[in-house]
């Protein structure tokens, strides 16, 4: 995979020189790219900014200058969608298996970035990541590209504000990248992940020594019993997810949840039905 990222501060993505995505970098299977935005400014002061149009505070990037920065760069591999097919699965949707190039761009008003976006992501053959400072880009940027037929993602980090898409870049490629086949030494250690295909949170986990600060590690763990360990981490996995993230458990499907299962959840204040995870009336929060 290719990842491009454009920033006005490439000094910030410094830290993907390091760690599993340095070493995917080194040996070949991640192509990450930074460039200066600036690169692509015309005047003598490298200016990539001007007033917002209407007034209004602060300022915002110039289309001009993103639009020679991502000409060059979909024009790389000779592919910037411009036959349209890519473009099918509809706005912002994000390709599959060896999919187009996707053009990401962070932005608080974006679609919340997630684990299903980054499975996804992880299946593109190239991903673009333009970097926003100040107010934004230019609205017609990411219009344009849509429309030439580019894939073009705006994602959210989340509701909040910060000052520019690198550390959203930083997410993204960290996300993505251990998703890639070869990067994670052990694979394995990606199934039961939080947000996995369980669709739970992550059980609590352990490491020796068995007793630390006069706290004891559950003794199944212990056991060397595999089919009571697992048990074990499913039913604190559910209870976890049932006490922080109510949301997730609402969304399992009913017919992955085995008898067990729903004892835990009945015990929790759940019940499981046609309609799927329901709170028992009056026992979790509505
Ligand atoms: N004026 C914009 C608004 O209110 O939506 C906020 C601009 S923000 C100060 C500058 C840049 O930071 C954005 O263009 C985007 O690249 C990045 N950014 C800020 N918050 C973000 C978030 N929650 N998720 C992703 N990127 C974000």
């Amino acid at each position: 995979m290719r990842i491009d990222v454009v920033t006005i501060f490439p000094e910030y993505l410094a830290p993907l020189e390091l760690s599993l995505v340095g070493k995917a970098r080194t040996a070949g299977l991640l192509d990450l790219r930074v460039h200066d935005l600036r690169s692509w400014a015309t005047d003598r002061h490298r200016t990539v900014d001007d007033s917002p149009l209407g007034g209004g505070a602060g300022m915002v990037m110039r289309p001009d200058v993103w639009g020679e920065a991502l000409d060059t760069l979909l024009g790389e591999d000779g592919e910037d969608g411009e036959d349209g097919e890519d473009g099918e699965d509809g706005e912002g949707a994000v390709p599959g298996p060896a999919g187009p190039t996707v053009l990401l761009v962070p932005t608080p008003s974006g679609d919340r970035f997630d684990q299903r976006t980054a499975e996804r992501l992880a299946g593109s053959r190239r991903i673009l990541v333009a970097c926003g400072r100040y107010e934004g880009i230019d609205s017609r940027v990411a219009d344009h590209y849509r429309a030439r037929g580019v894939q073009v993602l705006e994602i959210s980090l989340g509701d909040y504000v910060l000052n520019g898409g690198e550390v959203a870049a930083l997410v993204v490629v960290e996300a993505v990248a251990r998703l890639l086949p070869g990067v994670v030494g052990n694979p394995e250690s990606l199934v039961e992940e939080s947000h996995g295909a369980a669709g739970l949170l992550e059980y609590p986990v352990y490491t020796r020594p068995p007793v630390w600060r006069d706290q004891e590690v559950p003794e199944v763990l212990l056991s060397g019993h595999h089919a009571r360990i697992a048990r074990w981490r499913r039913d604190r996995a559910l209870e976890r997810t049932a006490r922080r993230r109510p949301d997730l458990l609402r969304a399992l499907p009913a017919d992955e949840l085995d008898r067990a299962d729903r004892a835990v959840l009945e015990a929790l204040g759940w019940t499981v039905d046609d309609g799927g995870v329901v709170p028992q009336p009056g026992a979790v929060a509505d």
